[in-house]
């Protein structure tokens, strides 16, 4: 479906300027911005994407991942079709990075859906949520008002105004936070890392739940040092901010060999002396991917593959001492 699109300046002689994300797309008429998605229709900057969902799927919360909100539960998950960064590595390059089927649904429709499925309410995942601004920003009010929850998976890429405005509805997020280095982004995302660090920032004061990924891929983010200033930052915003470290596998066109256990293992290590809450995804290791309370160490979470067992009733503080966790049940 055809919508105007939110956010644009119209720069004169028909061109326009897209202000969702910092790539800031300047589009004579009939050009496409870098997402694909919105483009200059005789002046007017347009979205083709809104309601086309390219998947729709029950997911655990944990696969999005989200560690530390409404463990053990189920979410409906879905995403439109391509993407505003374009990362030579992406594990969903077959629907982030060229064009795929969708099929309309209204966000009535979706929100009927979460309701049928049992869920704890909608993620937009699989691609990048940003570029559906539109229809999120139809749905999630609908969501709340039903009692469910708004939940994004997204590259952190957009500008503050969106962002401030979008968070008002959101629930939880997970970013996406790729590499500390400013190179690493440009290089290998054709973008930039100051609007995600400026987003991560935003979310965390903004009270909004937040979890951080960081794929980690051999030769490319994975010295000591960069980890060290990724984990840095981190815990710059929070501490308690959950990390998850995941394992890299070739994929779209980068082809080194995928992140041997040694790896993940030393950078999980790393990250537990600047972190209270760190685990290992996309490859099993042991004792990486329960929950303990940081401070007195009571397990209070266990997980095997997406098998999770909730062993808390308390949620945000450690029923054994008290702290706080960061934990949403
Ligand atoms: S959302 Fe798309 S069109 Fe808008 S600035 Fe970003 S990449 Fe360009």
């Amino acid at each position: 479906m055809i919508k105007k699109a939110a956010f644009a300046k119209e720069l004169g002689n028909g061109k326009v300027q897209c202000l969702l994300c910092p790539a800031n797309c300047r589009l004579t008429p009939g050009k496409k911005g870098i997402c694909t998605s919105r483009y200059n229709h005789k002046g007017t900057l347009v979205t083709d994407n809104y309601g086309e969902l390219v998947s729709l799927s029950v997911d655990p919360i944990e696969k999005k991942p989200l560690y530390h909100f409404y463990p053990g539960s189920t979410i409906l998950s879905t995403g439109p079709n391509y993407c505003n960064m374009g990362c030579v590595y992406c594990q969903n390059w077959s629907i982030s990075q060229k064009k795929a089927p969708t099929r309309y649904l209204s966000p009535e429709d979706l929100v009927q859906a979460a309701v049928d499925s049992n869920s704890i309410g909608v993620a937009f995942t699989y691609t990048e949520p940003v570029i559906w601004y539109e229809y999120i920003m139809d749905t999630a009010p609908l969501l709340r008002k039903a009692g469910l929850k708004t939940v994004l998976v997204s590259n952190g890429y957009i500008n503050p105004e969106p962002l401030e405005k979008l968070l008002e509805y959101i629930d939880a997020v997970n970013i996406d936070l790729k590499s500390i280095r400013p190179e690493f982004y440009r290089k290998m995302c054709k973008a930039r890392l100051e609007p995600v660090q400026r987003s991560i920032r935003m979310i965390s004061e903004a009270g909004v739940h937040l979890e951080i990924t960081n794929l980690i891929i051999p030769t490319l983010n994975d010295s000591d040092n960069d980890l060290n200033v990724l984990f840095d930052f981190v815990a710059s915003v929070s501490e308690l901010i959950p990390l998850h470290l995941s394992a890299y596998y070739p994929n779209y066109r980068l082809h080194i060999p995928s992140t041997p256990a040694e790896t993940m293992l030393r950078a999980w290590k790393l990250a537990k002396q600047k972190l209270k809450y760190v685990y290992v995804g996309n490859l099993s290791l042991a004792g990486t991917s329960d929950t303990h309370c940081h401070n007195c160490g009571t397990l209070l979470i266990s997980r095997s593959g997406y098998t999770t067992k909730v062993l808390t009733s308390s949620g945000r503080r450690c029923p054994e001492c008290g702290i706080e966790t960061s934990i949403i049940m």
